[in-house]
């Protein structure tokens, strides 16, 4: 096992959970059903770098499109009018910059940014997608890794809220993020 973070193999557990527990607490709390996530992974890790300090869980399960379009049902999934993070990021960002969102659900950074901003947005929800789209914003399903390798311009900035805990491969995730940035961005 190594860090996804810095690749170091001087991690240690934390705790080890029982998946069956997650599919368990998934069904009772949320009515979703989760088992085939974890089929083939009876249980997690939950595990400290203690090289650069990352608490992460191995292996790397993440969600598919069927886990988001059954969460997306909730509404306070997607609630976004009140994210302090967009406010924060938001002052970086100058009159006709190039942004691109990665994970951006159905857009709603956008409304946190000049009008001059050109905006692109990443996600893999096809819901969430329709709902960007009817706003008029460009809005791509395409992982970020595929799109620094195909994009033909690149941005003034980068930026991506609460995906990267959804990421199995952060490292990837972050090279492919500074790919898709211009010098100096
Ligand atoms: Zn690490």
């Amino acid at each position: 096992m190594h860090c996804p973070a810095c690749y170091s193999d001087k991690c240690e557990t934390v705790e080890t959970i029982n998946t069956g527990d997650i599919i368990k607490l998934y069904k009772r709390v949320l009515g979703i059903d989760v088992s085939k996530l974890f089929s083939g992974t009876p249980l997690i890790e939950y595990t400290h770098c203690l090289a650069c300090d990352l608490r992460f869980f191995f292996p790397w399960v993440s969600g598919d499109e069927v886990f988001y379009e059954e969460l997306q049902e909730f509404d306070w999934y997607y609630d976004e009018t009140e994210k302090p993070e967009y406010l924060f990021a938001s002052q970086f960002i100058a009159e006709g910059a190039s942004v691109l969102e990665v994970g951006c659900g159905n857009g709603a950074f956008r409304s946190f940014l000049p009008t001059s901003v050109a905006y692109t947005g990443l996600e893999f929800n096809d819901k969430a997608i329709r709902k960007a789209q009817a706003l008029g914003l460009d809005v791509k399903k395409c992982p970020v890794e595929k799109y620094a390798e195909t994009a033909d311009l690149l941005h003034d900035v980068v930026c991506s809220f609460q995906v990267i805990e959804h990421v199995s491969e952060p490292r990837k995730f972050f090279a492919s993020c500074a790919k898709a940035t211009k010098h100096g961005g």
